[in-house]
């Protein structure tokens, strides 16, 4: 079994998975070792980092040196095939009346999004799972942190996460022996910090999915499937094969060396060595296909090299196919039994749309000008960050929950841009005088993006466009939105964190009203909850394992599940719950349940 390109092949699965991404890639890897015979079904492109990474081109031998473009959104060299915020021949629109425009950022590759995303992997707190019990908004899970704590250890143990445990509040430590060592703060990171402590914001490791040393792979493996050795030999071997970290280089590009996490370089080359998994790509799902008696049989698909309707059967159906695309497929999965989509008695599939509350900031550091040189070299990423450090003052900030920041600065290898601060410093030089002023100025621009927690609100969602379909047929989204004053306020409290961390280090920053500073909804790309779980049928999509309330055979695993999007970055735990669902799945399908 493999990867499938004669399609004629195709047999009746256990389980078919829509979606190779972070949920897709977790649960095909746990019911693949666990001998369950799973078809992968992704609408992208075969991607293997470890043949199509160009991890040490430098600037100047791309178009435009590099620089972002349309297409490109991330840069050149960044890892998204296929897609970015449009994918050709696929749109998606804004309903009539809404008042923001919403992105939606679709890469088109085996792995999804896990290809090119920050790698920053933090736990929800024990608040982040009962928010409305806090403070009466949005939703509170069916679960708390204790039932996913466990989940958490297998997933940070089983990707590989650097990070350090600070005993916060609401920010909770792993287990000793998880974690990784966390690098050395960049001499930026360490004046931020220094400054920070002087305003009482605490700046302490980020935790991302990066090795900063090699995995003990048998002992590893071991911890995580005790009872399965057939799972600790292809895991703990695999696991081996990855290298740790060199600090060179730009982790978005992906990692050929499989020290950062990818669905693809992780999760789908053990699934594969089980011989259980196999995998279609350029098969875009249209619909789930049900029998008479309300049981999910298979999917229906454009197969994208033929352009013709293909289907696949299996006894469960995943969808895995990223929070918006999941309700899409859902809302198109019309029939006699199920008029207004599938898994949508509750009437909530689509609804509930959240990303996180994003806004920036940049700004020069005179302290940092003319710095000798050295070697700043470090994982393609943060090596620091600032939990929400207002839990105690809350109720007077004019907005609920909290955000943290991302923070950076230092000598990156230069690219298009890099040196935009002597347009402002010194401006029209050239010759000597510019080689002088770019040693002066490079590296002395720190720069702080806030990532927060939004409130659920009911002008924030998705929907069929009644008036458009795709190049493959298919019913596309539109979107509406609406940005409530929490929103606005904590963006505009980030805005001001910013500029007196910036205006203490000695810089000029001038903060910007909230509305003006926020980034679009959807630009964080940490969209959730279209689907979301709850403890019953009349108003949530599914139960706490993603399991449909209406369809017994079909399961929801990806952020399309979350009833809240704390400020956390949610892909660890779509992967800690997707754990948790494999569990209950294999221990259902023991059981004869389904
Ligand atoms: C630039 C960037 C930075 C990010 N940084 C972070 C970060 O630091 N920390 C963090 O936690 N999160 C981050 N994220 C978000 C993170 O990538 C996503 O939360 C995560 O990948 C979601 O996993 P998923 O399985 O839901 O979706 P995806 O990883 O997007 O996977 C979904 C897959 O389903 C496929 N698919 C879609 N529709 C269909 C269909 N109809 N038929 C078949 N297949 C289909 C897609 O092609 C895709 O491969 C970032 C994202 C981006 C783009
Ligand atoms: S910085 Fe490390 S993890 Fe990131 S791409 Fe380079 S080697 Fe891989």
């Amino acid at each position: 079994m493999a990867i499938l390109t004669d399609r004629k092949s195709l047999r009746e699965y256990d389980v078919i998975i829509v979606g190779s991404g972070a949920g897709g890639g977790m649960m095909g890897m746990l019911l693949a070792l666990n001998g369950v015979k799973v078809l992968m079904i992704e609408a992208g492109r075969n991607y293997d980092p470890q043949k199509e990474t160009p991890m040490f081109n430098t600037p100047d031998k791309a178009p435009l040196r590099g620089k972002g473009t349309q297409d490109r959104f991330f840069g050149h060299y960044d890892a998204t095939v296929g897609g970015g915020w449009q994918v050709p021949g696929e749109p998606y629109g804004d309903k009539p009346g809404t008042e923001e425009e919403f992105w939606w950022w679709r890469p088109r590759m085996l792995g999804g999004r896990t290809n090119h995303w920050g790698r920053i992997s933090l736990r929800f707190g024990e608040y982040d799972f009962k928010p409305k019990s806090r403070d009466g908004l949005g939703f509170d899970w069916p679960i708390s942190y204790t039932d996913l704590a466990p989940y958490y250890d297998k997933a940070e143990l089983m990707v590989g996460i650097y990070g350090s445990t600070e005993g916060l509040e609401n920010t909770p430590d792993s287990p000793p022996g998880i974690l990784q060592p966390a690098p050395k703060p960049r001499a930026a990171e360490l004046l931020i910090k220094k400054y920070s402590k002087g305003l009482n914001i605490p700046v302490v490791p980020i935790h991302r999915a990066v090795l900063s040393e090699p995995m003990d792979g048998p002992a590893r493996a071991a911890k995580l499937f005790p009872n399965n050795p057939s799972a600790q030999r292809i895991v703990g071997n695999d696991m081996s094969m990855r290298a740790a970290c060199f600090w060179a280089t730009t982790c978005g590009r992906g990692c050929s060396i499989r020290a950062n996490f990818q669905s693809t370089t992780v999760l789908i080359p053990p699934a594969l060595q089980t011989g259980n998994l196999d995998i279609i790509t350029d098969a875009m799902v249209r619909e789930v296909m049900m029998d008479a008696n309300g049981k999910a049989t298979g999917v229906h698909y454009v197969d994208k090299i033929t352009r013709t309707d293909a289907i696949a059967k299996a006894r469960i159906v995943i969808l895995s196919a990223s929070t918006c695309e999941t309700a899409r497929i859902l809302l198109n999965s019309k029939s006699a039994l199920f008029p207004n989509g599938l898994a949508n008695g509750s009437g909530q599939v689509g609804k509930n749309l959240t990303d996180s509350v994003g806004s920036s900031m940049g700004g020069h550091v005179p302290e940092l000008e003319s710095l000798p040189p050295y070697n700043e070299d470090g994982a393609g990423g943060g090596h620091v960050y600032t939990p929400w450090w207002n839990y105690k003052t809350q109720e007077k900030l004019g907005f609920a929950r909290g955000y943290h920041i991302e923070m950076g600065g230092g000598r990156y290898m230069p690219g298009m841009g890099s040196l935009a601060i002597l347009d402002q410093k010194a401006p029209g030089v050239y010759g000597k005088k510019l080689k002088e002023e770019a040693k002066r100025y490079y590296g002395a621009v720190v720069g702080f993006a806030g990532r927060g927690e939004m409130i659920p609100n009911e002008n924030c969602y998705c929907e069929i466009d009644p008036n458009r379909v795709d190049q493959w047929g298919i019913p596309t989204l539109r979107f509406h939105w609406k940005w409530s004053d929490h929103e606005i306020n904590q963006a505009t409290h980030m805005q001001n964190t910013f500029a007196e961390i910036i205006n203490s280090m000695g810089g000029k920053a001038t903060p910007k009203p909230g509305k003006e500073a926020l980034n679009k909804p959807g630009e964080i790309i940490h969209e959730a909850g279209t689907a979301m779980m709850g403890s019953d049928a009349k108003s949530s999509v599914v139960n706490s394992f993603g399991q449909t309330w209406d369809v017994k055979n079909l399961f929801l695993m990806d952020a399309s599940i979350l009833p809240s999007n704390p400020d956390k970055n949610l892909t660890l735990t779509v992967l800690a719950l997707a754990w948790r669902s494999a569990d209950y799945l294999l221990d259902e399908m023991k059981q004869g349940n389904i």
